[in-house]
């Protein structure tokens, strides 16, 4: 027997109204709930009870939907790439510092441990896991509670620099391509039939510069075929685009829809230089009509490019020509709602008006356009029959005060410190903001010590052998003695 929850009287409820087919408020409002699914969203809940929750200081709504992340990685790297120059590849991090930084195998758990209950706190209960596998990588995450779509990530030919300013592709490890696209087959398989009932998976070659045709056709073959999504980034720097046009005289998005994977199952991150993004000052003008044709999602995670001063341009527009967007945390901190506050705030500055992007256009991305993007219509919404992935927002903590609008407030100045509780599928995995399935603390130790280790391994891998503190120097410097 599934033990029923309910949440009594909720303040406030973020419930879908299947008429008018979106997210509206409720007031004062019954939340009823078991490890099946939603039993009823708003009214007052008759049917028998295990546990009540007050919920006259709450507001309540449906987990997050996150589709681009990488998990085992991006935690090591925080305090390192916040702040970096690579002047050749127009600050783009790819390639002077993703290759070059990089946990090991006890690291790597540690990353993901740590991503997977930042994001859990931050309101976030679907992740899509884009990384090279790890050993022990679905039990993990099965163990966090997350919801968590698997996208093994492989590719033909990796990128890599000896000088700073040119790139080549090593096409000799085009056969480990193809063995990491029939990896990520059993991965995806093994996911659906795990114990935990909570994974899935996608297919995810790597980067569109860095896979071959042969290989990205076949990907994308297998995910029609088994009716997944398939992901890959594209448009994400300005070298990609120029190396694409070189090799192909089209612009990346272009080329995907001539080799048939610009598709409805497809999901692009992060497709920022498009060709009418102004960096580029390229002479068409074609690739948003081309991405909305297809009805394919963009992956948007702006926080990563806003630190190298880069943006879409702008997400209103993405939005308003009919392209479906789904929000990811590319990078560290593993924070949906501060991922909002970014997304936002970037297009309104991008586009230099207010209504570029609404709050509701944001919250819609972060659930209903994801689970669109995952080919779920179970998640990402309050209705009854849906997964139980709830938030519970307290509305009495000070960031949340006064409290007149809660959904604005909680994204604009609360973010995770007002998350009070979250479930995933009807169980408790965040309780007073303390993920209760991985032990933060503990992690972070862990964390500390692959994060040295990982620098100290830079400056054999720099083509200039540099120290990670030369390739990021610290804020300020530092001085011995008394600075007076
Ligand atoms: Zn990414």
């Amino acid at each position: 027997m599934e033990s029923t929850g309910v949440i009594r009287q909720a303040a406030w409820v973020i419930a879908w109204d299947e008429a008018s087919d979106r997210h509206v408020y409720l007031r004062d409002a019954d939340v009823a709930f078991s490890g099946e699914g939603l039993l009823q969203v708003g009214g007052s809940y008759e049917g028998p009870v295990d546990e009540e929750i007050d919920g006259r200081d709450l507001m309540v709504m449906p987990g997050l939907v996150n589709i681009h992340s990488h998990p085992t990685s991006e935690p090591m790297n925080k305090g390192i790439t916040d702040e970096i120059r690579s002047p050749n590849f127009h600050h783009s991090s790819l390639y002077e510092f993703l290759p070059v930084l990089g946990p090991d195998a006890e690291g790597t758990r540690a990353c993901l441990n740590v991503a997977l209950a930042e994001l859990l706190r931050s309101g976030c209960t679907t992740v899509v896991d884009y990384s090279r596998p790890i050993d022990g990588w679905l039990d993990l995450l099965g163990q966090s509670g997350i919801r968590a779509c698997v996208a093994p990530s492989f590719r033909s030919a990796p990128w890599s620099t000896i000088d700073g300013h040119s790139l080549s592709y090593d096409w000799s490890l085009a056969a480990e391509g193809k063995e990491g696209l029939e990896e990520a087959k059993d991965l995806i398989d093994a996911a659906r039939d795990h114990p935990s009932d909570r994974l899935s998976g996608i297919m995810s070659p790597a980067q569109i510069d860095t896979c071959s045709e042969d290989l990205l056709v076949s990907a994308h073959n297998y995910a029609s075929e088994r009716g997944v999504a398939f992901q890959i980034h594209a448009s994400q720097s300005v070298a990609e685009f120029h190396e694409m046009v070189k090799r192909h005289g089209c612009t990346p998005i272009q080329w995907l829809d001539r080799i048939g994977v610009l598709t409805d199952r497809t999901i692009v991150a992060h497709a920022i230089f498009l060709d009418h993004h102004s960096w580029l000052h390229w002479p068409s003008d074609d690739d948003l009509d081309l991405l909305a044709r297809r009805d394919t999602t963009v992956a948007h995670c702006p926080t990563v490019f806003l630190r190298r001063g880069i943006a879409l341009q702008t997400l209103g527009r993405y939005r308003r020509h009919g392209i479906n967007v789904g929000i990811g945390t590319d990078t560290y901190p593993h924070n949906i709602l501060e991922e909002l506050f970014n997304a936002g705030t970037v297009a309104r500055v991008e586009a230099g008006r207010v209504d570029d992007v609404t709050t509701a256009d944001l919250l819609d991305m972060a659930t209903v356009g994801g689970a669109r993007a995952l080919g779920r219509d179970d998640i990402g919404r309050l209705t009854p029959g849906c997964r139980a992935d709830l938030v519970l927002v307290d509305l009495t903590t000070p960031a949340m005060r006064p409290m007149r609008e809660p959904l604005r407030t909680l994204i604009y100045c609360a973010r995770e410190r007002a998350v009070r509780d979250v479930y995933v599928g009807g169980q408790l995995v965040v309780r007073d903001g303390e993920c209760l399935t991985i032990d933060l603390d503990a992690q972070l130790d862990l964390l500390q010590e692959a994060q040295a280790r990982g620098m100290a391994r830079v400056p054999e891998l720099d083509w200039a052998g540099r120290s990670a503190d030369e390739l990021a120097p610290l804020a300020l410097d530092v001085v011995a003695g008394d600075p007076a």
